[in-house]
């Protein structure tokens, strides 16, 4: 077999450069990949630029961020302006509560809500909020959830009878991940039994839709019964919407299904591609932040002007073409899941597809894939070999199995049509 030549790329030798200064490379563990990373330099709509310069279909879309597609105008006008009468004051502005109107317009669970900079700090803050407000410590998460990048929420399961979690970084404290205790999803009975076996929940937070390990639904009525278990026992819910805030619809999640959770996190589609996050919800429990109440939050670059301006935007476009681009999104994303979903059948090659909304993500497994167990099934290796041929065929998903495939307000049914045929032709090459 010809062994094929690597091609002499900017990429690989901006890659070189930046591993001698930064940890490998990269400012976020998942932009890397084998063999290095691609460097980007410019984006717009549905494209992202790499500095060889391929054009490149983005189907990662800042992990979900630009649902409005790439540099939308009425976001990039609305900073421009920002940009002209200052940056960052630390003192407020009327923006921060027009933002702060809007989001809780769009979320009715949330009575008032803070801004913040990310999806981690938003987490962060509802778990100390939860622990706050009931006086209790432990908090249940889900297997395979994500919730940033802090100790409380690197969690996963530990092994055996053990049902306390067990930290997934190095430098995690046991005292801290020890309470924090791991449920399954999609499964009610074994979240009934995890609280009855731990009567110190301060909270429960769950991605509403699972999205950090690959794209898994909830089945019929699972989150209704989160809910109606956790008030039962009369334990804070928190949905982490951060990635489907404003995504699945304007009002998350939670408006798509009908379940009112009593926190609110959302970040990503929330800044339209600018660093802006959110923690909201009932006020009995938000009246809890300092300086009025006593859990401690704070940042300099909280509500700053700049992010403030983008979010607005964002969200007032989104209610203003809401009525269609979600079903627009919708039927593009269900039509392309189908026709993925059909050429791995015609090839001969097992594979489940689930999507939602504008979310989607290919396993492949012959068994539907409904929880963490049944994802890892998946055959992650060929995953890898999936992405970097859709990637020499000019689509950029994010690189690992375990993230997602989003679609944008900006990708049109042409740029739909060159995906379908890069996976063709990426399945093509995977079959054996
Ligand atoms: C991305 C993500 C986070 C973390 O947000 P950052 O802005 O990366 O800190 C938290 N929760 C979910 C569900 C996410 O997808």
């Amino acid at each position: 077999m010809v062994q094929e030549q690597p091609r002499p790329s900017r990429s690989r030798d901006l890659f070189d450069r930046a591993c001698k200064t930064i940890p490998s490379g990269v400012n976020s563990p998942v932009r890397y990949f084998e063999p290095h990373p691609v460097f980007i330099t410019r984006s717009q709509g549905a494209y992202i630029w790499d500095v060889d310069g391929n054009r490149l279909t983005d189907l990662c879309c800042g992990y979900g961020a630009l649902l409005l597609g790439h540099r939308r105008q009425e976001i990039i006008s609305a900073v421009s302006e920002q940009l002209l009468r200052g940056t960052l004051y630390c003192s407020p502005t009327s923006e921060e509560t027009d933002l702060a109107e809007l989001i809780t317009g769009n979320f009715p669970s949330m009575d008032k809500v803070r801004l913040v900079n990310t999806g981690s700090e938003a987490t962060m803050t509802a778990i100390r909020l939860a622990r706050g407000f009931t006086k209790r410590r432990k908090i249940i998460k889900f297997e395979g959830g994500y919730h940033g990048a802090h100790d409380s929420v690197l969690v996963s399961a530990g092994s055996g009878q053990a049902h306390h979690g067990i930290s997934t970084s190095e430098g995690g404290l046991e005292e801290v991940s020890q309470n924090t205790l791991v449920a399954r999803y999609n499964d009610p009975s074994g979240l009934e039994e995890t609280i009855r076996q731990d009567g110190d929940v301060a909270g429960v937070i769950i991605e509403p839709v699972m999205a950090n390990m690959g794209l898994i639904l909830p089945q019929d009525g699972f989150l209704q019964q989160v809910r109606r278990i956790t008030q039962k026992n009369d334990i804070p819910l928190i949905f982490d919407e951060v990635v489907t805030g404003f995504r699945v619809s304007p009002g998350g999640a939670q408006q798509h299904y009908g379940v009112k959770p009593d926190i609110t996190t959302l970040a990503k589609a929330l800044g339209g591609g600018f660093a802006i996050a959110a923690v909201g919800g009932r006020r009995e429990i938000m009246d809890n932040l300092t300086p009025g109440g006593r859990v401690y939050q704070a940042s300099t670059f909280a509500g700053n002007p700049v992010a403030v301006s983008a979010a607005i935007s964002s969200v007032r476009t989104i209610n203003r073409i809401k009525d269609q681009i979600y079903p627009h999104l919708e039927l593009q994303c269900a039509g392309l899941s189908r026709a993925v979903a059909d050429l791995a059948s015609d090839m001969g090659i097992d594979a489940q597809i689930n999507h939602l909304s504008s979310m989607m993500q290919i396993f492949f497994t012959s068994e539907p894939v409904t929880d963490y167990d049944s994802a890892k099934r998946s055959d992650a290796a060929r995953f890898g070999r999936l992405f970097a041929e859709l990637l020499k065929n000019g689509v950029f998903v994010a690189p690992s199995q375990f993230e997602v495939v989003f679609l944008s307000s900006a990708h049109s049914g042409e740029d739909l049509d060159h995906v379908l045929d890069a996976y063709r032709l990426a399945l093509g090459a995977i079959r054996d």
